[in-house]
């Protein structure tokens, strides 16, 4: 099972075109999406959990293999990823579990909270994003010297513990930049579904704040 987990606020295509190529190359039944309730790390976000929610359901809706998963929300205090993959792993103890990031986030990954727990309970699939490259020295080179692969069965044949990282369609898509577009005034149409749009259009979620309505 693959797991996205990410603010997604809000989600575009550079999420959805990435997790829709690892699913197929990783041969993943399912990829989980996981919007983080409250991120320890970042900044609040714009949207409220429940409009991330939203556009994350309408993202995903109809497409065979996502599924969304919002228990992060439902967490008060700040949700760390460690614990919820422990969490995957007590219901799924046979299953491999690919937690999914981009480049960005696997460059941060010393700042999170029991990071090197995080390999006794799941991979790590990392994709590539433009701007970004592997790291080769400090502790994340060799981490990717002992636990780095190219070969996709190594992720079926153990439930956890080996890092995968994968070039993936590069589409310049942030959603920083999607809201800082919205906020310019501008039409984030082709960024995202046209489901996501019609949220953020109907809500004024990144509207202005002198425009945002309901
Ligand atoms: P921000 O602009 O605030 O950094 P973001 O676009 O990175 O937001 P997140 O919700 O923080 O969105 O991302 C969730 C995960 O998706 C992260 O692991 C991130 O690296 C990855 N990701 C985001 N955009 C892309 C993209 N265009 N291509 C590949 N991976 C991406």
């Amino acid at each position: 099972m693959g797991i996205f987990g990410g603010t997604f606020d809000p989600i575009h295509y550079g999420h959805l075109r990435t997790a829709f190529e690892l699913r197929e190359i990783l041969r993943l039944p399912e990829v989980r999406f996981m919007p983080a309730g409250n991120p320890p790390h970042r900044e609040h976000t714009v949207a409220s959990n429940a409009q991330r929610l939203a556009m994350v359901r309408a993202a995903t809706e109809g497409q065979a293999g996502f599924t969304v998963d919002d228990r992060e929300m439902h967490k008060t205090g700040p949700s760390y990823t460690v614990e919820t993959l422990a969490e995957l792993r007590a219901e799924h103890p046979a299953r491999p579990l690919c937690l999914i990031i981009g480049m960005d986030a696997f460059l941060g990954l010393p700042k999170w909270h029991r990071w090197r727990d995080l390999m006794g309970l799941s991979h790590l699939v990392v994709a590539h994003r433009p701007g970004w490259r592997a790291p080769t020295m400090g502790p994340l080179g060799e981490l990717l010297v002992d636990r780095g692969t190219g070969t996709v069965s190594d992720l079926h044949d153990s439930v956890a513990g080996r890092i995968y990282i994968h070039a993936v369609t590069q589409l310049e898509i942030s959603s920083t930049d999607v809201r800082a577009l919205i906020h310019a005034g501008r039409d984030p149409r082709y960024l995202m579904p046209d489901g996501v749009r019609r949220i953020i259009l109907e809500s004024g979620c990144y509207a202005r704040k002198e425009e945002a309505r309901g």
